[in-house]
């Protein structure tokens, strides 16, 4: 196993000449673009960790799987789906176009637009630190805490998301004001990580909730089934098709350079590297989880009967 992570980051690292670093959250852009790592973990509990892995980031989109996991917690399926759909865009993670062509509500929860209004469906008094409370349970680190700076970068250039709920709220879709729904979305997203925590994480999504270390029941399966098929089809924003059928591994990505994977056979991946793709994921994580799925056969649709990929 060793072995072959080694190869998958040599691989990785091959494309990191093709891809950019994200700035248009200014924060971001002072990650080192030589960073490349990953944490794999099995149903044993055995960890193997390679490059970079220790390296801290903001989990970015990747909060959009805690978020609607609260959501669906707190408010329910009725309400949630209420607002927000299932379908692949096929747009960029931001988009604000299908909004008012389409139809209003968000197509789904791993879009911008979608995780907006989510966050907006969790109920409780203070979202947020219900969101910090889950990071720690699922990551199984107290430690994980909020990165003030990107936070702050984010609120003072969060334009986009700010037209996209104010956008919401004239279609009713949003309830209340939507300040202090942007303001939990923006800290979500700046929680800080590395992969050892979010591999932790993704091992509980693809053992269906449960804790594989410890035999808990982590989080209902219901609402991990709603979560990693989302991923499937939606975590990879307009790349999550070609994803699908190059890695086919439930992943959700983040422009902070982080990718969680819950793979078959029960094995929780994350990767980290911040040099990103025209579509806004990771360029060496994407290669990586490719380059792991054909050498470990983790395609969810692959013939389990023939170990010779
Ligand atoms: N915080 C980022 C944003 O809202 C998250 C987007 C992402 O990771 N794709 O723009």
């Amino acid at each position: 196993m060793g072995a072959i992570l080694e190869n998958a980051l040599l691989y990785g690292k091959s494309f990191l000449s093709y891809g950019k670093v994200a700035d248009y959250i200014p924060e971001l852009a002072k990650a080192d673009p030589s960073n490349l790592g990953i944490c794999l973990m099995t149903k044993e509990g055995l960890m193997y960790p390679v490059g970079n892995w220790q390296v801290p980031f903001t989990m970015q989109s990747i909060a959009k799987t805690f978020s609607l996991i609260l959501a669906l917690q707190t408010a329910g399926y009725d309400k949630v789906f209420s607002k927000v759909g299932m379908e692949p865009t096929g747009d960029c993670f931001d988009s604000i176009v299908q909004l008012e062509t389409k139809q209003l509500y968000p197509f789904n929860p791993m879009i911008n637009a979608g995780a907006i209004v989510t966050v907006s469906c969790i109920e409780c008094s203070d979202p947020f630190s219900e969101f910090l409370q889950l990071v720690k349970q699922l990551c199984f680190n107290d430690t994980v805490r909020l990165n003030e700076q990107v936070y702050l970068s984010e609120k003072h250039t969060g334009q986009r998301n700010r037209s996209i709920a104010y956008l919401l709220l004239s279609d009713h879709i949003l309830e209340g004001d939507p300040e202090p729904i942007l303001d939990s979305y923006f800290r979500m997203c700046s929680v800080e990580v590395n992969t050892q925590d979010l591999a932790r994480f993704s091992l509980i999504l693809a053992n269906d909730g449960k804790d594989p270390v410890t035999g808990k029941q982590m989080v209902e399966d219901w609402i991990i089934r709603i979560v990693k098929t989302l991923m499937l089809t939606c975590g990879m924003y307009d790349e999550s098709g070609e994803f699908a059928v190059k890695a086919g591994i439930p992943s959700k990505s983040g422009v902070g350079g982080g990718i969680i994977a819950a793979a078959d056979q029960g094995m929780g991946i994350a990767t980290y590297g911040p040099v990103l793709n025209k579509k806004g994921n990771s360029i060496g994580g994407i290669h990586m989880l490719e380059y792991l799925s054909r050498e470990l056969n983790l395609h969810y649709f692959a013939n389990k009967t023939d170990t010779a990929v």
